[in-house]
């Protein structure tokens, strides 16, 4: 990821190159604008959290490796920014434990799913769903386009991974009694308080840890991982940190700055 008015040395340099490719994303037909803005408010959350991935964020990857270590039918959805953000390190993922990757888009159209795949057989992933017409059905209960999911992902899954999900679905998936994984930088947001596991943290940082947990991962770790997971303290574990950790922050920039 890089852009040439951005010079290297710049403080901010990695996030306004992440803001580049995901603005060349939409140029090419792969994000949705909406999810320019939907980046900015988990880019607001993410300076609050340091940058960087918490314990209370770990605590929640390894219970995401557990449940999908344990899973019958694990799947992992898709959009057009986690097809930006990291295409590598998701397909690196899913090829490793045979966890499918599903597209599945809020703003739905044949060409963004075609353009989304193209991501991701470039980067050779071998299970992708969410492409094929014949196998795509409808569930009950869901107003958008994400009502439309493969009978072979979503539909038959027990346990979802949903990145930079909205609410909605969330909350239907897990009426429907699927275990759902979220990766969602606002402890606050609908979709957070309703998942079974929330990884408060960026999307960047999610997959190399939840590939290092899923490889040490055994059935009896994973029992007990799953059955002392408590996801409310997670969250206000990740509420307490953004309330604390600039208070010092704040005092110590200040000065170095008005010295
Ligand atoms: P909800 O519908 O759950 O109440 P929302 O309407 O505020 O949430 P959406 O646009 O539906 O937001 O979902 C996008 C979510 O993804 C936001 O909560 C945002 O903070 C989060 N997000 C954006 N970029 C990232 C990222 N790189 N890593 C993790 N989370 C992100
Ligand atoms: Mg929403």
């Amino acid at each position: 990821m890089g852009n040439e008015a951005i010079p290297s040395t710049h403080p901010r340099a990695q996030s306004l190159n992440i803001r580049h490719a995901l603005i060349q994303g939409v140029k090419d037909g792969i994000t949705a604008d909406s999810g320019l803005i939907a980046h900015g408010r988990g880019e607001a959350f993410d300076y609050l959290l340091g940058e960087r991935t918490h314990d209370f964020a770990e605590k929640a990857i390894i219970a995401s490796a557990a449940a999908l270590f344990t899973a019958k039918h694990p799947v992992i959805s898709v959009n057009g920014n986690t097809a930006i953000l990291c295409p590598k390190e998701m397909v690196e993922f899913s090829n490793m434990s045979s966890v499918p990757l599903e597209i599945n888009l809020f703003y739905r159209t044949s060409g963004r799913i075609e353009k989304i795949a193209d991501v991701l057989r470039k980067h050779g992933a071998k299970y992708v769903l969410g492409v094929n017409e014949e196998e795509q059905v409808e569930l009950d209960g869901f107003d958008s386009y994400r009502r439309i999911v493969d009978r072979n992902g979503i539909e038959k899954a027990d346990v979802v991974v949903v990145p930079l999900e909205d609410g909605d679905r969330t909350e239907n998936l897990v009426r429907m009694g699927k275990t759902v994984v979220t990766i969602d930088l606002n402890p606050l947001s609908r979709t957070s308080i309703a998942a079974n596991i929330t990884v408060v943290d960026n999307i960047l940082r999610f997959f190399p840890l939840l590939k290092k947990h899923y490889l040490s991962m055994t059935p009896e770790r994973a029992k007990k991982i799953l059955d002392e997971y408590d996801n409310k303290q997670v969250l206000q574990a990740s509420l307490e940190a953004i309330s604390t950790l600039w208070r010092d922050e704040l005092v110590r920039k200040y000065d170095l700055f008005h010295q």
